[in-house]
């Protein structure tokens, strides 16, 4: 069995990956691999590993024994999900195994940006001591409104994991929570507008789809708070970069943590990058070890029950 790993890879989830594989299984390599040597390897492909790739129509053009893709994550808008049906290749996700690993990162920009964690870090090595300068200019997330738009694994988590530090908390989403979820998070579900006119902090979990794209756009941030901060860790898609990069220039919303890019990697110029009220990270929510270790048992026993029929 011929399984091709698709994503770049770093030495330490190389030796991971090599350690989990079904046993007997052969694993390469694609993104370490010169051009004559990978259309070999996808020749020669029975499955798929990928992470954030795009998997094209043109890829499975040049893939005849693939049966299988297994994305390492949720969302799978980076795979031609046609293209695949067309050849009757299966697609598989893991759903909820990472869902620890994003709602942390969640929580995480949350306070570091209440906080300004980063500055107070960068201004204080600078050697700048500034305890006077920065006494009134953060807040307690304790008391505030939370507002999830997406309530499925990863909102719920998130959501969890916020309430314990004392907010209400609020959700959109197209298809409501039951009402046992609802109860356990103490979650109100509002309309879109509410959601954004209410909440002190807003963040996004949601799958990217052509309902979804500028889910969040200049009408969206006109409507929120100038106290909010927004924190997207689904899919860059979903937000306008251009028109929080205006916001938040404006004031019009206060700060905003951004895992996920319209384009990875981002311009190294893109204007999100100048801003002081914003934490970028490089896509990494569900880059923690015990979140790819949870995830490539799934991923990994997917294949071997193919394998077995
Ligand atoms: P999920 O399917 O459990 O939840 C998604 C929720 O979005 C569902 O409840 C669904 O009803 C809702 N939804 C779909 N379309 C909607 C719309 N038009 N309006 C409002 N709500 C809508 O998925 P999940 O496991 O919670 O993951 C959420 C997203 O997080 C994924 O799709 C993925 O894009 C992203 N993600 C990011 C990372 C990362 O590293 N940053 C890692 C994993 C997943």
């Amino acid at each position: 069995m011929n399984i091709v790993y698709v994503d770049p890879v770093s030495p330490e989830l190389k030796q991971l990956l090599l350690e989990m594989k079904p046993p007997g299984a052969e694993l390469s390599f694609s993104a370490e691999l010169d051009s004559d040597r990978r259309e070999t390897a996808f020749a020669q492909a029975d499955y798929l590993v990928v992470a954030t790739a795009e998997i094209s129509a043109s890829l499975l053009e040049r893939t005849p024994r693939l049966v299988h893709i297994q994305k390492t994550g949720v969302g799978v808008d980076n795979i031609d999900l046609q293209a695949a049906k067309e050849r009757n290749i299966t697609v598989a996700n893991t759903p909820g195994a990472n869902a620890n690993g994003v709602a942390e990162l969640s929580m995480l920009m949350i306070l570091a940006l209440y906080r300004r964690l980063l500055l107070l870090d960068r201004e204080t090595k600078q050697g700048e001591w500034p305890m006077w300068k920065h006494r009134l200019s953060s807040y307690e997330v304790s008391g505030k409104v939370h507002g999830l738009f997406g309530f499925g694994r990863i909102g719920q988590e998130t959501a969890r994991r916020s309430k314990a530090f004392g907010t209400t908390i609020i959700y959109y989403d197209v298809q409501r929570a039951s009402r046992e979820q609802e109860e356990a998070l103490g979650a109100v579900y509002v309309a879109k507008e509410e959601l954004l006119r209410q909440a002190d902090i807003i963040s996004l979990h949601l799958p990217l789809l052509p309902e979804t794209r500028h889910f969040l756009d200049k009408a969206e941030f006109e409507l929120m708070k100038h106290t909010a901060v927004l924190i997207n860790v689904s899919r860059g898609g979903t937000v306008n970069e251009e028109a929080l990069a205006a916001a938040l220039q404006a004031g019009q919303i206060s700060g905003a943590g951004i895992d996920v890019w319209s384009s990875e990697p981002p311009e190294r110029n893109h204007p999100l990058f100048a801003l002081d009220q914003v934490i970028a990270t490089p896509h990494i929510g569900a880059g923690t070890k015990d979140t790819l270790k949870r995830v490539l048992e799934i991923a990994f026993s997917n294949i071997e029950k193919i394998e077995a029929g």
